[in-house]
């Protein structure tokens, strides 16, 4: 995925991409963290399958479409730099996270480093884990600009720390997490490294053999511009012969013998039997079409949009700028003084433009340490432009008034 020394990045044609996303007409959709606009093709491949169901049977278009939907595990392995048979396709990115962890045998004492941006649904079950097995959660402090201190993680590694757990771009702001200098400690280590990749992927290129994670979860309607409620793991294979998922069935193992059963050898075992063939196969061109366009080619215009509005909010009257970190991504979080986050979407709302609210609930850590209970959260991608910015930033000027 890297692009190598004198290899050019070919610039998005933003028309093209403006034209195959129907969406552009209605919204101004600084809402990409959330669910972005799908394009067409997208949209299609899901409305085509339902329909071959609609007219074939559903277990019948599932065989017509088979060779497409095994080729979302080549799509997937590919945009992530893993091999097809690392890749389970489940239907959120939390479900995907959780079938990886749940399956982790912790015990007392063990503990499981994490950081300040960790997202409510990882910490969750690490309390849950903290509290049935007495497992210990210690988080990493960040360090001056606000990402993870990898010198702070070297520093707590010892014998009893049995999980890494990073969360690579939080839901609650620009912020990104220094993964692949985290896996180099995790690897030096030996200690097992889980990715939560869900704000990253679809944004920026990310390697999975360059990060050096064991695991990564990740979903399809965010920046990767998949249709919703489809989500995805990778498990490095090496790693994955040491899980037993903690819930299984006919479709992650197979009844051998009326007392025994074979888990799948491939990440396939974290899967269900039912699954949504539509969504499934949604995602699979979604992937296609982010790698069509150049990750690299999404993460500089994407990331160039999102700098120039944290460059013209502070011209509005009242707004401060909150994003963290020493690398922003597409994600911008802003507060306005005198005006609740909810007012202002609701503002927004009127005049076409999605935002959404990042509460205190889903990133405590980060938010309890910074004093705010909650933002609002633009998030854009190419396919907006320097124009919409500009209305964005009328629309919040006029709401002032
Ligand atoms: C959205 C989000 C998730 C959860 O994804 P789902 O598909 O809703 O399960 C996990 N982690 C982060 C950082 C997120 O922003």
């Amino acid at each position: 995925m890297t692009v190598r020394a004198g290899e050019q990045v070919k610039p998005i044609d933003l028309a093209r991409a403006r034209e195959e996303t129907p969406g552009c007409a209605n919204v101004i959709h600084f809402n990409n963290a959330g669910a972005s606009l799908m394009p067409r093709p997208v949209l299609e491949a899901v409305l085509d399958h339902l329909r071959l169901e609609a007219s074939i049977g559903g277990y019948e278009a599932a065989e017509r479409a088979l060779p497409s939907l095994e080729r979302v595990y080549d799509s997937l392995a590919t945009l992530l730099g893993a091999h097809r048979d690392e890749i389970a396709v489940v239907e959120s990115s939390t479900r995907a996270w959780d079938m990886a962890f749940s399956s982790l045998r912790l015990g007392r004492g063990d503990r499981i480093l994490t950081s300040a941006a960790e997202y409510a649904s990882n910490y969750i079950p690490f309390l849950q884990v903290a509290r049935r097995t007495g497992a210990i959660v210690d988080v990493v402090p960040s360090d001056p600009a606000g990402q993870v201190s990898v010198e702070a993680l070297q520093g707590m590694i010892d014998d009893r720390v049995k999980l890494i757990s990073l969360t690579y771009i939080p839901t609650n702001g620009g912020l990104v997490n220094p993964a692949r200098a985290v896996g180099a400690v995790a690897r030096r280590a030996g200690v097992p490294f889980i990715l939560d990749a869900c704000q990253a992927v679809g944004q920026m290129p990310v390697d999975v053999r360059e990060i050096g994670c064991d695991v990564l979860s990740a979903t399809g309607r965010k920046f990767l511009r998949g249709p919703r409620a489809v989500g995805f793991l990778y498990v490095r294979r090496e790693f994955l012969h040491q899980l037993e998922p903690s819930l299984v069935d006919m479709h992650g193992a197979t009844w051998v013998s009326r007392d025994t059963y074979a888990l799948r050898p491939d990440a396939r075992r974290f899967e269900n039997f039912e699954s949504n063939a539509a969504t499934k196969l949604g995602l699979g061109v979604a992937v296609d079409y982010a790698m069509a366009w150049g990750l690299e080619a999404i993460r500089d215009r994407a990331w160039g949009l999102a700098a120039t509005l944290r460059t013209k909010l502070p011209n509005v009257p009242g707004v401060t700028v909150r994003d963290i970190g020493a690398e922003k991504c597409a994600i911008v979080t802003f507060t306005m003084e005198d005006k609740k986050p909810e007012e202002i979407k609701s503002a927004l709302a009127r005049e076409r433009i999605n935002v959404t609210v990042t509460d205190a609930t889903a990133t405590r850590l980060d938010m309890e340490a910074r004093g705010l209970l909650s933002m609002v959260r633009a998030s854009v991608h190419y396919y907006n432009t320097e124009e919409e910015i500009d209305r964005f930033c009328a629309a919040l000027d006029g709401f002032t008034l």
